[in-house]
């Protein structure tokens, strides 16, 4: 840890009097003081050191401080820390072709948003103004974001608040096996039948009307419900069929998170736009963007599209993608979160569900995991109702003080905990985390029934 001028006493009130919090009662929470950080771990002003299974939130794909992307914002930052949109400037310029070199099929153009929900928000447009349609589909269980769409777009109690009821979105259920709302039984059953309700939703909203399907390819907030095989495929001729632009948004699961450099890798599928953000530098500066197809760049080729930000492609933030993603390939930091994904994390959690009675379902890939906490294995009945809050949320807030206790700085969304560490933890780092978890898992288990 670095000394500091301050003190975390000072840090603290200055926020408590002056920051308000996003999705918090100002007066109900008490944020930890943070001092610094540093590959998988930060720490406070007391000297109390956390290994960060949230990865921030769930962005710092590469940890705290990479010092080689750190020096790229260093150089960029003596160069040239900004320049206006409508120039061709030579960081954004390679952070664009790094970016079209992975994403799939012909996603070979990227427009820089801030950050995922302007992301969100620019490829609705995008597909609405190729349609010429007015309405779209999303998922119960989703998150897209913070901004007007994108929260109607999502499919979790944060979206409430903003409903408008004139945000032509229409929810639909995607698969997830083992809260079925399809009375499935098996992975193929869930696939089949939610594809068959999204063609009835489909049909009973006209396809005419239908813009855009958006879908996290694996839903991240959420739960991380890893899809069936041929779920995505299935969308995307429903798609083709209709004529609807496939949206998929990789916020989330997008650079490297999955092992894979998309998540759409994993299912062979590809969207006519992407989302992305966090991962692509790792956080390090604000950025985010759309990757769009051949076909829907075409329809902006010679009619302007409408719509735009000031920091567009920011020098600073394209230059921290520049460093991080060819630090990732580099360092093998995709592979990395493959291998321990599969060999260490998978069997790691699999095993504490087996002694833990509070774990249901544990699944995910890469540095992607999620166990479902619950009361009872039988009946499947959450350790937490959906959207609890204060009281009705000890169980996951015990559970949560206990990680942090142990040194383990966990993400916890309604009765689940997420095992989201940076993609290239070490192994041994990991093992102290899993080891922590363990610790905290018996603290739920004394909620079970
Ligand atoms: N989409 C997904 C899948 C996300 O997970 C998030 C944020 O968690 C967003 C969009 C919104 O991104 P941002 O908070 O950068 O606006």
């Amino acid at each position: 840890p670095q000394p500091s001028p301050q003190t975390g006493a000072a840090v603290k009130a200055a926020d408590r009097a002056h920051v308000f919090h996003s999705w918090s009662a100002q007066e109900l929470i008490d944020p930890l003081a943070v001092a610094g950080a540093e590959g998988s771990y930060f720490w406070d002003y007391d000297g109390r050191r956390y290994l960060d299974f949230s990865s921030g939130l769930v962005y710092t794909n590469i940890g705290y401080q990479h010092p080689k992307v750190v020096a790229a914002i260093q150089e960029q930052a003596a160069r040239m820390t900004t320049f206006a949109p409508a120039f061709a400037v030579e960081a954004r310029s390679e952070a664009a072709r790094l970016i079209a070199e992975r994403t799939p099929g012909d996603l070979d153009k990227i427009f820089f948003t801030n950050a995922g929900a302007d992301a969100v928000e620019h490829a609705l447009r995008m597909a609405r103004l190729h349609t010429g349609r007015p309405k779209v589909l999303s998922a119960y269980r989703s998150y897209h974001g913070g901004t007007q769409q994108a929260v109607n777009l999502t499919g979790d109690p944060r979206r409430w608040a903003s409903d408008s009821g004139t945000a032509g979105v229409v929810h639909f259920w995607a698969p997830f096996l083992y809260r079925s709302r399809f009375y499935a039984e098996t992975e193929e059953q869930e696939c089949a039948r939610a594809l068959e309700h999204l063609e009835t939703t489909i049909a009973f909203e006209g396809p005419g009307t239908i813009a855009a399907i958006v879908l996290e390819t694996i839903p991240g907030t959420a739960g991380i419900m890893t899809p069936p095989a041929g779920y995505l495929a299935g969308v995307r001729e429903l798609c083709d069929k209709h004529g609807i632009v496939f949206v998929l948004d990789e916020v989330m699961a997008g650079f490297g998170r999955t092992g894979t450099w998309f998540a759409a890798d994993l299912y062979d599928v590809v969207p006519d736009l992407m989302t992305f953000a966090k991962g692509v530098n790792s956080g390090y500066v604000p950025l985010g963007g759309v990757a769009i197809s051949g076909e829907i760049a075409a329809t902006f080729a010679e009619r302007p599209y409408p719509g735009g930000l000031t920091y567009s492609g920011h020098p600073l933030a394209c230059a921290a993608a520049v460093a991080t993603i060819n630090v990732m390939a580099e360092e093998g930091v995709v592979e990395h979160a493959a291998r321990l994904g599969a060999e260490v994390v998978g069997p790691a959690l699999r095993e504490l569900a087996e002694r833990h009675p509070s774990v249901g379902e544990v699944r995910g890939t890469g540095m992607f995991w999620a166990l479902e906490l619950v009361k009872d294995r039988e009946t499947r009945e959450p350790l937490v109702p959906y959207n609890a809050t204060g009281q009705a949320a000890t169980p996951m807030s015990a559970f949560a003080a206990s990680a942090k206790a142990h040194g383990l700085w966990p993400f916890v969304n309604m009765n689940r905990t997420h095992v989201v560490p940076p993609c290239n933890i070490t192994e041994a780092e990991l093992k102290e985390g899993l080891a922590a978890l363990d610790t905290a898992l018996s603290v739920a288990d004394e909620y079970t029934q």
